[in-house]
């Protein structure tokens, strides 16, 4: 069996770790705004290179309280790329805006910079880092200067992804991430992160994350309940320790994956020349995707699909939709994407099981 992250044998190799860290959170008995917090915010933003950050509930509050701390609300559009999870856009209909669906390069899925639907009412451009690869900052940021917008980059996918050499999450105004148990960095539970350039969007952000809070019984603004726990924090700081690792044994499959599917004429993806991918999903493309699906799980494969409908396709989003065929890209990527299993913890012997699998039946589109 090999699925698609392998978080049980993950824990298998950091339990001793993980035990003593929650038992020690449990003899302290100090859930809320505890020391295992405030270290994990220390080290998060020391690993990025970040100068403020602050955890959160989930990646979708980070991305909702980066968007109300910048200033955006009802009224606001916001440009997001239709190919992403929902919560990148879910996150602007919770601030008040209003999401703007745009299409992707088909090289490597990111936010197409010449194809932005912009308006007089465009505030704020949301790059999402999909799969664990750079968005082309350079020329986002080039249009959101001239626009006078702002940029609040979804990392949700894309913890320790460089872009230019520098850490995904601090290139723009503002950057989110999710530490869904699933994610590159996960926890054992719903956590999140957000990043502000600004000292003084930053300080908003940390107050909305807690009432509004200035001290203990006096509230500025109204604010919300999106604290990270202790529990969370103190896995976290373990499995922090271990990123780099397996963030490098992710880009080892990949590349292992690239060699086997490319020679046999499958489209992967092609980063950014700019980027340093964090392969959080790897992805291929073929002709048969639903015939592939089946045939590998006969054999003990899990495989997904990120993503199947597009956000301007999505039920949801009727108010905000589009027609059908008005993102071509997202709209083709989306019928023809696979994710073959891949994580920190999986075996170069492990990806090969999965190509001989995967070439015994997939089809190039
Ligand atoms: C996981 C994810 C989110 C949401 O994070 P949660 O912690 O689950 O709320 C947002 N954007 C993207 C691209 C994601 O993959």
């Amino acid at each position: 069996m090999i699925p698609l992250v392998n978080l049980k044998r993950q824990y298998a190799s950091i339990r001793a770790d993980v035990d003593k860290a929650v038992s020690a959170v449990l003899e302290r008995q100090h859930f809320i705004k505890g020391p295992e917090v405030a270290a994990f915010e220390k080290a998060w933003c020391a690993a990025l290179g970040a100068a403020h950050g602050y955890g959160c509930a989930n990646g979708t509050a980070a991305l909702a309280l980066a968007l109300e701390a910048l200033g955006i609300g009802p009224g606001d559009e916001v440009i997001v790329p239709a190919h992403t999870f929902i919560a990148s856009a879910e996150a602007i209909c919770h601030v008040g805006a209003t999401p703007v669906f745009a299409d992707i390069r088909a090289s490597d899925y990111t936010l197409d910079a010449n194809a932005l639907p912009l308006t007089s009412r465009t505030r704020a451009i949301v790059p999402v880092h999909i799969y664990g690869t750079a968005c082309d900052m350079a020329a986002i940021s080039m249009v959101a200067e001239r626009h006078g917008l702002v940029v609040v980059e979804d990392a949700a996918q894309a913890h320790l992804g460089r872009f230019d050499g520098q850490a995904l999450g601090t290139l723009g105004d503002a950057g989110s991430f999710s530490f869904y148990p699933g994610k590159n960095l996960g926890a054992y539970g719903d956590a999140g992160f957000v990043l502000a350039r600004d000292a003084a969007v930053a300080e908003r952000i940390a107050r909305l994350i807690d009432h509004g809070r200035r001290s203990k019984y006096l509230h500025d603004i109204v604010g919300y309940n999106q604290r990270m726990d202790e529990l969370q924090a103190a896995v976290l700081r373990i499995k922090l320790a271990r990123l780099e690792e397996w963030t490098s044994m992710r880009q080892q499959g990949a590349r292992r994956y690239d060699e086997r599917l490319k020679a046999a004429g499958f489209k992967v993806l092609e980063a950014d020349p700019r980027a340093e991918p964090v392969y959080h999903l790897y992805v291929v493309e073929l002709a048969n995707r639903d015939e592939t699906m089946q045939r590998l799980k006969t054999e003990g494969i899990e495989s997904g699909v990120h993503y199947p409908v597009p956000l301007h396709r999505q039920p949801a989003f009727t108010e905000f939709g589009l027609r059908d065929g008005a993102l071509p890209v997202t709209e083709r990527v989306a019928g023809c994407v696979l994710s073959l299993p891949l994580c920190g913890s999986i075996t170069l012997d492990e990806v090969d099981q999965v190509c001989d699998a995967f070439l015994e039946v997939a089809r190039p589109c």
